[in-house]
């Protein structure tokens, strides 16, 4: 994801007992119609007693139809996982959220089950071979940013022509469809088992503050996180968004990879941004400081020096995780560790850690410093 925006308002309200919180209204609510409907009975029989002297069996036929009024009244309004075993399963879960997805591809919007939406988020955000905890927590990650954007927390929406997000991961995230999966990606299995992650985590969202985080992740870390700081100008630190130690995640295929380029090529490449900077005939480089998390923050070519980011986008390396060698005079040769911002979540980091035995909720909350992990209270 490319996101530079963070949360602005107060949005959507979770809480940790969201469900609780929800039967415990409805217990009190039930208790207080049980009381009213007690003492209207009471009343009426002893109206009965003092004034009418009926026979017992006019007093039965008086409290019957009380009796189904206090029954009518009892019935709860919202269907009950717990109570309700017997209910349709789509009764029992509640109102389902949906949301618009625009499709670039396509030049199409529909309008989606928020769930059925996530399970073509994460089929196309994380190998379905990756551990089932980890592709929960890849779940949990999408859900919160898919709702987020619901919010407008993540800066413009304009390209979407109106829909709450979109399926180009360049700007929200990747999606997949379920035809297109099992013709390229995966079998009915692997579908399952994504289906699988984001039933088991239903309505479950990462916050801070009791606000939907922006859930920024990434392939591969190399074994640390970045500072959002370091990789964005954003004015104040995201507490969460922190740098952290994480497993090996060297037996990735996307852990390294080493490119060879000329000195010529270097310079062009540079010149394209800075036409003014003077470079040597032979090879004239070096980083020139480092990031908290040991990433590249400056490197200087020739004359001139440019952030990490920024050397990364131009020649479209995976990560600022740079060393540098010189195999010649006219030749260097880049070797980067990790692919991606390295910001927030490393996927692959979550995949190993769920290999020693991390929950998704342990997971989101090691890349996510401070966070509670919780259900959305509708
Ligand atoms: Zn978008």
């Amino acid at each position: 994801m490319a996101i530079s925006l963070f949360p602005q308002s107060h949005g959507l309200v979770v809480n940790a007992s969201g469900t609780e919180c929800s039967a415990a209204i409805s217990s009190s609510t039930i208790i207080q119609y049980f009381r009213y409907a007690s003492s209207i009975s009471y009343i009426n029989i002893s109206m009965v007693k003092k004034g009418l002297r009926l026979k017992a069996e006019d007093i039965v036929l008086l409290i019957l139809p009380l009796a189904l009024l206090l029954l009518f009244l009892i019935r709860p309004k919202a269907p009950d996982t717990e109570k309700h075993p017997d209910l349709p399963e789509t009764e029992r879960r509640g109102p389902e959220i949906t949301l618009t997805v625009y499709n670039p591809g396509k030049s199409l919007i529909t309008e989606e089950k928020l769930e059925d939406y996530l399970v073509g988020v994460v089929a196309a955000e994380m190998p379905p071979s990756f551990e089932l905890e980890a592709l929960k927590a890849q779940a949990v990650a999408a859900r919160t940013y898919a709702l987020g954007r619901v919010e407008g927390y993540y800066g413009s929406t304009e390209s979407h022509f109106g829909a709450d997000i979109c399926t180009d991961p360049g700007h929200c995230q990747a999606w997949i469809s379920r035809e297109r999966f099992l013709e390229v990606y995966g079998s009915e299995e692997d579908w399952d088992k994504i289906e699988q992650a984001v039933e088991e985590t239903r309505n479950v969202v990462v916050t801070y503050g009791g606000i939907l985080i922006n859930p920024l992740y990434h392939s591969n870390s190399g074994g640390i996180t970045e500072d959002a700081q370091e990789v964005w100008a954003i004015s104040e630190s995201v507490p969460y968004l922190q740098s952290v130690t994480g497993p090996d995640e060297s037996s990735y295929p996307d852990y390294e990879k080493i490119q060879l380029y000329s000195w010529d090529e270097i310079v062009k490449k540079v010149k394209t941004r800075y036409p003014q900077a003077k470079f040597p005939e032979k090879v004239d480089m070096a980083i020139e400081a480092y990031t908290v998390s040991g990433r590249v923050d400056t490197i200087r070519i020739g004359s001139v020096s440019i952030p990490g980011t920024e050397f990364r986008e131009l020649f479209g390396l995976r990560s600022t995780n740079i060393s540098l060698n010189f195999p010649s005079p006219e030749s260097v040769e880049i070797t980067t560790i990790g692919y991606g911002h390295g910001v927030g979540m490393s996927q692959c980091g979550a995949d190993a850690l769920a290999r020693e035995g991390y929950s998704y909720e342990d997971i989101l909350k090691h890349y996510y410093l401070g966070v509670e992990v919780e259900e959305i209270m509708q």
